[in-house]
């Protein structure tokens, strides 16, 4: 009985977190729930946004499912000292997991082309998934000083960093088109150098029925919206990664639509990306396909179960037309577009 410890947070996220259970009770009914405080919820309930209880209960879980956290711009949460702040929890639930790889999928919803910025020729049937690179590069290792007029970071990667996140790209690429593209900046940069040699050579010791291609990250960034058609999974370092996501994360034309997934070695993060929609928490009107595809990328990526995970997908994308939200510009609340996914997944395929 897998063991799914849910931190619902603040703002809507505990409504779409309980959207997105419900799903999961109907299509996995063994799995077990736990919900436990993360954020500025927790600081309420125990004064700390990351409380040891929290800490401890990660420990033993399978996969961990997160709502969102954090206030309004006006919340007293903000002018509590930095380590008290909702996003501190965030941080130290992230550190703690230790994942090393983010993954975000970018898909334009069948009958949703309207919503993205592309035109709808380009925008139909995107279906792109970036893989980031999350504890490595120039956040996070190597010197890093500021001095007067002159400040430096390091960029700074091992083969084995470079194999752990490539290993992931390439096994959600043989779920998916047999793509990847690794994106670098090997025409200047040593450490793309390194990157894009130990990718490809991954790639031809283990995973030969892949077709990988290099790129360079500021052609991608043009090409992810004039041609994203051309991509299914990209990987790629924190920076650009970080950057890449983002971008692309306009694509679907609403932050309602974009779930998320953070592994590693232990209990995989699942989150959608939006934040805790301070303006109209509480009102039952928040969009939950965001976290209810987190759900099915825990069951796909957390616990291995890939047609648990399409049956989600596929029922959602029936709900978004059937039902849209507000967000969407339809007129759904959160439980009318819960039940309409709930009641696709037993129309039959
Ligand atoms: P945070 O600091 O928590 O990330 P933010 O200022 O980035 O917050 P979001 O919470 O990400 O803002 O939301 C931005 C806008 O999108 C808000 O107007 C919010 O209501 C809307 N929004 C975000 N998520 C959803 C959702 N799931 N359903 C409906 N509207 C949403
Ligand atoms: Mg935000």
């Amino acid at each position: 009985m897998p063991k799914i410890i849910t931190l619902p947070g603040d703002g809507i996220g505990p409504e779409v977190t309980a959207a997105a259970v419900e799903v999961l009770r109907e299509v996995a009914p063994d799995l077990t729930f736990e919900e436990h405080a993360i954020g500025g919820a927790a600081y309420d309930a125990h004064g700390d946004p990351f409380p040891q209880r929290t800490r401890d209960a990660l420990e033993h879980a399978d996969a961990v499912l997160l709502g969102t956290v954090g206030g309004a711009q006006n919340s007293p949460w903000n002018s509590l000292p930095r380590p008290m702040r909702p996003e501190s929890g965030l941080l130290a639930l992230r550190k703690a997991l230790g994942c090393y790889a983010n993954l975000r999928p970018v898909r334009v919803q069948p009958g949703l082309e309207h919503l993205s910025p592309l035109k709808p020729e380009l925008a139909r049937g995107v279906d792109i998934l970036i893989v980031r690179e999350l504890l490595g590069g120039v956040y996070f290792d190597g010197d890093r000083k500021i001095d007067g007029d002159t400040a430096y970071n390091t960029m700074r990667y091992t083969t084995p960093e470079v194999e752990r996140v490539a290993k992931m790209a390439f096994w959600a690429a043989e779920q998916r088109k047999g793509r990847v593209t690794s994106v670098d900046k090997a025409n200047v940069l040593e450490v793309s150098e390194l990157w894009r040699r130990d990718v490809q050579a991954l790639r031809d010791r283990e995973y030969r029925s892949i077709h990988l291609n290099h790129e360079y990250v500021d052609s991608v960034a043009m090409l992810i919206v004039s041609d994203p058609s051309r991509y299914d999974v990209i990987v790629t370092e924190n920076l650009f990664g970080d950057i890449l996501s983002d971008l692309a994360a306009v694509i679907p034309g609403s932050l309602g639509l974009m779930p998320s997934a953070s592994l590693g070695d232990g209990a995989g993060l699942f989150e959608p990306i939006h934040g805790s929609a301070p303006d109209i928490a509480g009102k039952g009107i928040a969009n939950p396909a965001a976290a209810i595809m987190s759900a099915a990328m825990l069951l796909r990526h957390g616990l291995g179960r890939s047609d648990a995970a399409n049956a989600i997908e596929r029922a959602v994308a029936l709900a978004l037309r059937e039902e849209p939200t507000r967000d969407l510009g339809g007129q759904a609340d959160t439980k009318t577009f819960t039940n309409a996914v709930l009641e696709a997944m037993g129309t039959p395929v």
